[in-house]
C-alpha cells in the first residue's frame, strides 16, 4: 500500500502530515501528489470527504519551500468558491505548513481590505481567496497576478453554480501561461470541460469514486407528510422537525439542518430558538464574524444545531456530527448525497431525516434514480391538530357540505371562517415566519445584488436564493374560487 513518505514529499511536511495523525494517502492524494510534484497540471475529479485539499497543499508547501516571495505578487493561488472553504483550505495550510516558513494571505469578503492589503504588500507565498474578493483587489490595483507558479481552483462545479466561471476565465487570463494549475471538480460539467480544455495543459487526470452512493454508516428516513394546505407546509415541518429532535432525544447529539433558501434558514433557526432549541442559522447574506463564530461553536460542541444553506454548508469540514434534517427536499440530487455526508463520517453512525410534502415528489425520484435506492419511509411523529377533528378548518371541511348560499353572504362567511383569521396565530414568531415562508425571495433570481465585496458565496443564479413565487403561488385561497363559481352560476 503507498505511504506518504511513497510520494515524494519534503521532510517538513511528511512530518506534518505524521503529527496530523495520517500515514496512508487517500486515493486522491496519491493520484494528485506525485504529477503535482512533477510540475504536471492535475485534473481531480473529487468531492469533498476524500481528502483532496491536502492533495494541492501538500505537494504546494513542498514545491514553495524553496523561492521567496515578492511584494504584491503572490507565488501561488487557491481559489475556493465560498469563505468557509477559503478559510478552511487556509487551515490546512497552517497545519501542513508547520515548520515550513510559509507565508499566507486570505483574501475573503467581509474581512477588511486594508489588513489584507498589507499582508499582500509584504509578499505572500500563498493567496487563498474567493473569485470575487481578489478581483475586487486586483481592481484595485493592490495586486499583481503575474509571478503565480501554481494556481489551484477547488470545487469548479460550485463555482459554476454560483455564476463565478467567467471570474475564474479572467483570473486564469492574468496568470501566466506557464503556471501549474491543479483543478477539482466533483462533477465535469461541459461548461467546466471547455475551461480544463482552455486553460489546463496534457492534465493528469484522476478520478475517485463518484459519491452517488451513501455510505453504509448513515441511515435514512424519509418523514412524508400532507399539509391541510399547501401553505401550511412550512409551519408543518418545523413541527414535525422538533417532534424527531424530542423522539430521539439524547442520541440527536447534534445536527445541521438544511434549507434550500436563506430566508427558510433564518426562519428555521428563529423556530427553533424560540422553542427552546440551541440553534443558528449560517447563510451568504450573514456577517462574516457571525458566521466563523457560528460555525467554531458548532465545531466545539457549544452550539446543537447549524441551521445551513447548501451553499454556505458545502465541503464544511465538521466531524462528528449525529444527524442531518433536510428540512426541505433539496431540488438538486447531488445536494442530498452532500448534505447526508456531513454524517456517518469517518466510520461513525449517522441518521440522516428527510421532510417531504407531496410537492417534493419529483425530487425525491431524483434523488432515488441518484441513490440507486428508495429512501425508507419512517413514522411521523407529529399529529396535526387538525386530525383530532376539533380545529377550525374541520369546520370549514363541514361547511362544504352545507346548501350553498348566495355568493356575497358564502365570501362573507368563508372569511370569517378562515382559519388564518377566525383563529389568529398566537404564536407570534412562527406567525411572523408564516409570513416570510410565502414571501419570494428577496434576493432577483439569476443576479448578485452586489458581488464586490459583498457575500462572496452569492452568484448568479445561486442556489441559495430559491425561486421566486409568482403571485399568489400555488396556493389559491379558496374564497376567490367559490365566489367565481358562484358568479358563473348566477350569470347561466
Ligand atoms: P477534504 O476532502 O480535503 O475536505 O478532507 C476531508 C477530511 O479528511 C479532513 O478532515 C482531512 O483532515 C481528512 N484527511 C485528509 N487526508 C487524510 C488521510 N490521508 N487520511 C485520513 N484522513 C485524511
Amino acid at each position: 500500500m503507498t505511504k506518504f513518505t511513497d510520494l515524494g514529499l519534503g521532510p517538513k511536511v511528511l512530518k506534518a502530515v505524521e503529527a496530523a495523525g495520517y500515514d496512508t494517502p487517500t486515493p486522491i492524494q496519491a493520484g494528485a501528489i506525485p504529477p503535482a510534484l512533477e510540475g504536471r497540471d492535475v485534473l481531480g475529479i473529487a468531492q469533498t470527504g476524500t481528502g483532496k485539499t491536502a492533495s494541492f497543499t501538500l505537494p504546494m508547501i513542498t514545491m514553495l519551500s524553496k523561492g521567496r516571495a515578492r511584494a504584491r505578487m503572490p507565488r501561488s493561488l487557491v481559489l475556493a468558491p465560498t469563505r468557509e472553504l477559503a478559510a478552511q483550505v487556509a487551515e490546512n495550510f497552517d497545519t501542513y505548513a508547520q515548520g515550513s516558513k510559509l507565508t499566507k494571505a486570505l483574501l475573503i469578503g467581509g474581512v477588511s481590505f486594508k489588513e489584507q492589503e498589507q499582508l499582500i504588500d509584504r509578499g505572500v507565498d500563498v493567496l487563498i481567496a474567493t473569485p470575487g474578493r481578489l478581483l475586487d483587489h486586483f481592481e484595485r490595483g493592490k495586486l499583481l497576478l503575474t509571478g503565480v507558479q501554481v494556481m489551484v481552483v477547488d470545487e469548479a462545479d460550485r463555482m459554476l453554480d454560483m455564476g463565478f466561471i467567467p471570474d475564474i476565465e479572467r483570473i486564469f487570463e492574468l496568470t501566466p501561461f506557464t503556471r501549474q494549475t491543479l483543478f477539482f471538480s466533483a462533477t465535469m460539467a461541459p461548461e467546466i470541460e471547455r475551461i480544463t480544455n482552455k486553460f489546463l495543459s496534457n492534465p493528469e487526470k484522476i478520478e475517485v469514486e463518484r459519491q452517488n452512493t451513501t455510505s453504509e454508516t448513515i441511515t435514512q428516513i424519509l418523514v412524508k407528510h400532507t399539509p391541510k394546505r399547501r401553505d401550511m407546509s412550512a409551519k408543518d415541518k418545523r413541527e414535525i422537525l422538533r417532534a424527531i429532535i424530542e423522539r430521539d432525544a439524547e442520541a440527536c447529539k447534534n445536527a445541521i439542518v438544511f434549507c434550500n433558501r436563506k430566508v427558510e434558514v433564518d426562519v428555521v433557526a428563529k423556530s427553533m430558538k424560540k422553542h427552546g432549541l440551541d440553534a443558528a442559522p449560517i447563510h451568504g447574506d450573514l456577517d462574516q464574524s457571525q458566521r466563523t463564530a457560528t460555525l467554531n461553536a458548532f465545531r466545539d460542541g457549544s452550539l446543537r444545531f447549524l441551521v445551513a444553506s447548501d451553499v454556505a454548508a458545502r465541503g464544511l469540514d465538521i466531524p462528528d456530527v449525529s444527524h442531518v434534517f433536510n428540512f426541505d427536499v433539496p431540488s438538486h440530487s447531488e445536494d442530498y448525497v452532500h448534505r447526508i455526508g456531513r454524517t456517518g463520517r469517518a466510520g461513525k453512525t449517522g441518521v440522516a431525516y428527510t421532510i417531504a410534502v407531496p410537492s417534493d415528489e419529483k425530487y425525491l425520484d431524483g434523488i432515488e434514480r441518484l441513490i440507486g435506492k428508495p429512501i425508507p419511509e419512517g413514522d411521523n411523529p407529529w399529529t396535526p391538530p387538525g386530525r383530532r377533528g376539533d380545529d377550525a378548518q374541520e369546520k370549514e371541511a363541514a361547511e362544504d357540505d352545507k346548501p350553498k348560499r348566495t355568493s356575497r353572504s358564502r365570501s362573507r362567511s368563508r372569511k370569517s371562517e378562515d382559519p388564518q383569521q377566525a383563529a389568529p396565530e398566537t404564536n407570534a414568531p412562527d406567525a411572523e415566519a408564516e409570513v416570510r415562508d410565502a414571501e419570494p425571495a428577496r434576493d432577483a433570481r439569476g443576479g448578485r445584488r452586489s458581488r464586490r465585496g459583498g457575500g462572496d458565496d452569492r452568484g448568479r443564479g445561486g442556489r441559495d436564493d430559491g425561486p421566486r413565487v409568482k403571485g399568489l403561488g400555488d396556493h389559491v385561497p379558496s374564497f376567490i374560487e367559490m365566489s367565481f363559481e358562484d358568479r358563473l352560476s348566477e350569470a347561466g
